[in-house]
């Protein structure tokens, strides 16, 4: 249920129904917008008797939500979200470009991507040094070497970093080192890692389960958002389906659906949804096309050596190239690069 406050309410009008709304039992989440105030009103007991607050001189409107999602809906906040990674904006005109390796695998790896991956136009640098993989013999990364081998490249470079985050015993070291916190596919629905990430208040690169629809993708953010942390992107990257010649399907309804449902911006990526370097470009085109406020792509200059997601990653100059062609498209739609 959202209660909207009529424009121009003025403080103590918004408070004094926050404060019925409390009284009645319920946890109330505050929406503050350039045009109007929304007073979500949250909770698991009966929400029928908030409808009598359309009556109260500064309500506009009573609303329900209906979706099984409630704090990452539209409705709740009635406009964009604009997310700040220190600096880097996600969700406005400007298209928020991701790059790097999967994997941090040495200092000079990453020192040397980032300055090619910065080179190219990208704004956050992108590299694992806790890393997720399906089997236990797979490299796990680095861990806090890694951590520290990001720090240095964005003291080198100026790229804002983003990583992963696997386990809740590091929260606290990749708060210490990280722009943003990725929380990855095998972990979209770890209820307790995203009441973690919730805490923390770091923004999140929240990445859609490879078999999560997208109500339950969004009813997962809401665990990250009712924690209170706002600063929740979206990303596609592609779902499991029949198909065996890419390694996922990479869902692009789901990307208008999501900028439709809900008012988190939505990154999407290119190298995990397809796993092959050739579809990377055509894919992240589609993306732009379908609406997506960001890319996250991988990029290594030496693929065949890569410890992971060599056949998915763009060699530097690729990367370039992908870029000058997704602005193109973004331009067509209204944004930039
Ligand atoms: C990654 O970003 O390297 C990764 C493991 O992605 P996903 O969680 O989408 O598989
Ligand atoms: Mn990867």
């Amino acid at each position: 249920m959202i209660i909207v406050m009529k424009a121009g309410s003025t403080e103590e009008q918004i408070q004094e129904v926050v404060s019925l709304v409390r009284k009645l039992g319920y946890q109330v989440h505050l929406s503050t917008g350039v045009e109007r105030t929304i007073i979500g009103v949250i909770g698991h007991k009966d929400k029928s008797p908030i409808q009598s607050f359309a009556s109260l001189e500064a309500v506009e409107s009573v609303i329900p939500i209906l979706k099984p999602f409630k704090l990452s809906s539209f409705e709740m906040k009635g406009e964009r979200s604009l997310i700040d990674v220190d600096g880097v904006t996600f969700g406005g005109e400007q298209i928020a470009l991701i790059a790097g390796p999967c994997s941090v695998e040495s200092r000079d790896q990453i020192v040397r991507i980032a300055h090619q991956v910065k080179q190219a136009g990208a704004h956050i640098l992108r590299g694992g040094a806790y890393k997720p993989r399906t089997s236990p013999y797979s490299f796990q990364g680095l861990e806090e070497e890694g951590l520290k081998f990001l720090r240095e490249a964005k003291e080198e470079t100026g790229l804002r970093i983003v990583t992963e985050i696997v386990a809740i015993g590091d929260m606290d070291l990749l708060v210490e080192y990280a722009d943003m916190i990725q929380i990855g596919a095998r972990n979209c629905q770890n209820f307790a890692l995203l009441k973690a990430v919730g805490q923390s208040k770091k923004p999140v690169l929240f990445k859609r389960g490879m078999s999560t629809t997208v109500k339950e993708f969004l009813q997962a953010a809401d665990y990250i958002l009712s924690e209170g942390n706002p600063n929740v992107i979206l990303c596609e990257r592609g779902i499991r389906t029949f198909e065996d010649s890419t390694r996922n399907t990479l869902d692009l309804s789901a990307v208008a659906l999501l900028r439709n449902w809900s008012h988190l911006p939505v990154v999407v990526d290119p190298s995990h949804a397809t796993g092959v370097r050739e579809l990377v470009m055509p894919m992240a085109r589609a993306a732009m096309a379908a609406g997506a406020d960001g890319l996250i792509i991988e990029v290594h200059d030496r693929p065949e050596e890569a410890y992971s997601d060599g056949p998915q990653s763009l060699r530097p100059d690729e990367f370039k190239e992908c870029l000058r062609e997704v602005s193109g498209i973004a331009a067509a739609v209204g944004r930039r690069l």
